[in-house]
């Protein structure tokens, strides 16, 4: 499987097909420009599994569990 097909499966699996995502460590980009993208490299937004809000989270700390702070839903993902 290449490094796009499996960066596409994570995104899915992340829930956010059609909100705008970043998966920074992979260089994947949807819905952000490249430019600003940039300036977030020291973060990664994931979008919330339950409600697709954007969620802001350290990167590079692995994998973490997460609490939206906006419905309460928790998941697990790799940053
Ligand atoms: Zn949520």
């Amino acid at each position: 499987m290449s490094a796009d097909a499996q960066a596409r499966e994570e995104l899915m699996r992340l829930g956010a097909s059609g909100v705008p995502a970043i998966l920074v460590d992979r260089e994947l980009v949807v819905g952000f420009d490249r430019d600003r993208l940039r300036a977030l490299l020291h973060d990664a937004i994931v979008a919330c599994e339950h409600c697709g809000a954007q969620l802001r989270l350290p990167a590079a700390k692995g994998t973490l569990r997460v609490t939206c702070p906006k419905c309460g839903g928790r998941f697990t993902c790799r940053t």
